[in-house]
This record gives structure tokens, sequence and C-alpha cells, in this order.
């Protein structure tokens, strides 16, 4: 797959991610699922991340027949944007969506995932019971996240 194309700029100068930004994001995370490597649990997941620049990466779970070394697709969307934006890349918005049907936010692994390159304030979209649109933050779904500052200077022992 290519990149897609940039989001508006109206979003990007205000920072916040308009709904027809947000209906894109969920559209590009579903057509990501649909490249999903899911023989074994056959729960395909998309996701879409929306960079500050405007930039849309997406990626898709990749499993494994050991089980235990599957990715998310979270995951690889953000392996993926580093590889293809530099390490200095942030979150704005991720979407995340699955071909099952299924009510599924970002896990407990993805979400230390995401706040690396995303704060309290990256907008997540995830698809709820029944289909619907749901959204949330990322300071919601991991408050008091493990983040990088907390690694300065406490190296004594
Ligand atoms: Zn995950």
């Amino acid at each position: 797959m290519t990149k897609h194309s940039q989001m508006t700029e109206d979003s990007q100068a205000a920072n916040v991610v308009s709904e027809a930004d947000r209906a894109k994001l969920r559209k590009l995370a579903t057509k990501a699922a649909e490249q999903a490597y899911a023989p074994y649990s056959k729960f395909r997941v998309g996701a879409a991340l929306l960079l500050q620049h405007g930039a849309v990466v997406t990626g898709c779970n990749v499993e494994n027949c050991s089980y235990r070394l599957t990715s998310c697709a979270e995951q690889g969307a953000v392996a993926r944007a580093v590889a293809e934006h530099g390490p200095g890349i942030r979150l704005r918005a991720v979407a995340v969506a699955n071909l099952n049907e299924a009510a599924s936010m970002p896990c407990g692994a993805c979400r230390q995932t995401l706040a690396e390159f995303g704060d309290d304030s990256t907008l997540i979209l995830y698809p709820g019971e029944g289909g619907a649109a749901m959204e949330t933050t990322l300071g919601q779904l991991l408050p008091w996240a493990f983040r990088a500052e907390y690694l300065n200077d406490k190296k004594k022992g």
C-alpha cells in the first residue's frame, strides 16, 4: 500500500480532527483490516494513525503460529509510521477497526505503545457495541502512563 493523502489543512492548524477526517480515518482503518494476516483468530484488525503534520499511516494485525509473536494493528502502524516519517512522529488521532463487527479498543500493550508517541489528548476512535462509532482519548484509556521522562535522572542505585 502507498501512503495516504494528507488530511485537511484546517484540521492541522487547529489541532482539531474534523468529523470528515474522523470518518476518513475509520474508513482507512477498516480498509487496512482487509490486509490483516489473522489465520488463527480470524480477528482482522486495522489501524490508521493521523500524525501531527497531517500524514496518515495504516497498519494491520499480523499473527504468528507461535501465537505470542502476534503483533497488533496499532503496533504495526506505529512501526510503519516511524519507518516512513522518522522518530519524531507524534500522534493526533488513532482509528481502530475490525472486520468482525466486534467492539474493540486498543489492548493494554497498544495503549503503552501509543503513549510513546501520543499524549493524553490523542484522539482514539474505535468501534463500540453494534458498530457504534465510539471515541475517547489516550489519557482516558491509559491514565498515569509510564513515560520516557521517568527514566531521566533515576538511575542511582
Ligand atoms: Zn494491541
